[in-house]
């Protein structure tokens, strides 16, 4: 017997986001949870049959390996509608009489959104509506106030959904209880014993076609301002009575409030790069300028880093480093926690030289801990070995489990509007630093570590 019914209407279904990500997302989670009941409404200006859209949606139920009767279920009341959503009668006519309650997906362009947010703003939408937005939210913080203002004319805070699917990932969600079950880590999660942490998304992917959107995006917003910044406000938050998602978002927004430019300069606190041409893995990579779709003009920066501090009690100067970018020579998906050196060695002993270290890796997922134990032979030599263990496979897509959270109306794995004007306000100055030219445009060739130099955190007054 299945749940009541949800619909989940959405726009921009025609899209590369709802194929590639939020079908699959809803396969998986469908897979799982069989007992959901989503009638899955399609909307988009592009002509398509009810065939067409069932046979979308059957294709992502049967490769999440959905049960049989569950996906016939799912695709027998599945439907397309043909819409323009800035269009008033048709938006109204779409989401008039559907069954059960309302979630209205945005996979749509940014402006689009804000244009159909203003228009269903005028509707009569039925209790508990729950809107889905997308990144990006806004494109700096003023624009992202008038998004959150516009979205709230609709339906309350607590009904609109900020879609960051690094929040279903499970290895960031292993955050929690590696820092809140273990009392090994929970006295030493503090700037008296941490001396810097790095969080690390590179990739050795280069640009794959994708230059219509990330080449106006560019790592810094593409990476840093959304999903970076959410990883160090897991990493960085006190301690929850529970997984209440008020509570957790609050304290994810206290910490993101308490955020600012190391040093408070965004000259000193970023650094920008492109790649070059290059190979990777035996595959050539060629200058990112000459990638199709790429305009130079642009100034797009393919790796960026940006450093940051967290101004209380806990984390006073202690350097975040958050780093994402393209086209590198190895996937090093990770924060590392640089433990600070112990007080005193005892004499006769001999350092290894390098720091302890929590290495805590988001793709595929694993945590290691770098300790100083004997070396072979004397044991009065110390060398650095690693303590480590994979984390278990994820139960389903990180679009699935963030799906699943708006379908039971439950935020947790979602952004608070205040959370996302706040990303804005720590980014936005290096923003305009870029646009006036007052950080250099390093770079570097597809397939390697980046440019030199980058690892050392510049000193502040
Ligand atoms: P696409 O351009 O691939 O899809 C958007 C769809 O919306 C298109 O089918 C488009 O139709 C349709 N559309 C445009 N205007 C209207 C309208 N007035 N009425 C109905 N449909 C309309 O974009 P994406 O799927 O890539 O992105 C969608 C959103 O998701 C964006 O906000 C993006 O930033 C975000 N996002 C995307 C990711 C991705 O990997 N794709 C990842 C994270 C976020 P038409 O082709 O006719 O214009």
């Amino acid at each position: 017997m299945a749940d009541a019914p949800t619909t989940l209407v959405i726009l921009g279904a025609s899209g590369d986001l709802t194929r590639r990500l939020l079908l699959p997302g809803l396969g998986s989670l469908l897979r799982i949870e069989p007992d959901r009941h989503v009638v899955v409404l399609g909307a988009d200006r592009a002509e398509m049959s009810q065939e067409e859209w069932k046979q979308r949606v059957s294709d992502s139920l049967q490769e999440a390996d959905v049960q049989e009767e569950v996906a016939e279920r799912v695709v027998g009341a599945a439907r397309y509608q043909q819409t323009d959503a800035l269009d008033p009668q048709q938006l109204t006519d779409l989401v008039a009489d559907v069954p059960g309650g309302l979630v209205i997906y945005f996979a749509l362009p940014p402006q689009v959104t804000v244009g159909v947010c203003a228009l269903l703003a005028e509707m009569d939408l039925p209790e508990g509506t729950r809107l889905a937005m997308e990144k990006p939210f806004g494109h700096d913080l003023e624009t992202a106030i008038q998004l959150n203002e516009q979205a709230r004319k609709v339906v309350p805070e607590d009904q609109i959904f900020r879609i960051d699917h690094f929040l279903g990932v499970n290895t960031v969600l292993n955050l929690l209880g590696l820092r809140f079950a273990n009392r090994i880590f929970q006295p030493l999660w503090t700037a008296e014993h941490i001396e810097r942490v790095d969080i690390c998304y590179d990739e050795s992917l280069a640009l794959e076609g994708r230059a219509g959107y990330y080449d106006k995006a560019g790592a810094l917003t593409d990476m840093t301002q959304s999903h970076l910044l959410q990883v160090l406000a897991m990493f960085a938050m006190e301690s929850p009575a529970s997984m209440d998602p008020d509570e957790i978002r609050s304290l994810k927004a206290q910490v993101l409030r308490a955020t600012a430019l190391w040093g408070g300069d965004p000259v000193t606190a970023s650094r920008r790069a492109r790649y070059t041409a290059g190979t990777i893995e035996g595959r050539e990579v060629p200058d990112y300028t000459a990638e199709e779709g790429v305009d130079p003009e642009r100034g797009t920066e393919t790796l960026s880093q940006l450093i940051v501090h967290v101004r209380n009690q806990r984390w006073s100067g202690v350097p975040f480093v958050l780093r994402s970018g393209k086209a590198l020579g190895d996937d090093n998906k990770q924060i590392t926690v640089t433990f600070r050196a112990p007080a005193h060695i005892p004499d006769g002993l001999t350092e290894s030289g390098a720091p302890d270290r929590l290495k805590l890796e988001l793709r595929p997922g694993a945590v290691a801990l770098d300790i100083s134990v004997n070396a072979e032979g004397d044991p009065f030599d110390l060398e650095q070995k690693e303590l480590g263990t994979p984390l278990g496979q994820p139960r389903m897509k990180p679009y699935g489990e963030v799906l699943g959270g708006i379908l039971d109306s439950n935020p947790l794995l979602s952004i608070r509007g205040d959370t996302a004007e706040q990303m804005w306000r720590i980014v936005e100055p290096v923003l305009d630093a870029w646009r006036a030219d007052e950080v250099p445009m390093e770079e570097y060739a597809a397939g390697t570590a980046g440019p030199d130099g980058w690892y050392e955190i510049p000193a502040t007054d």
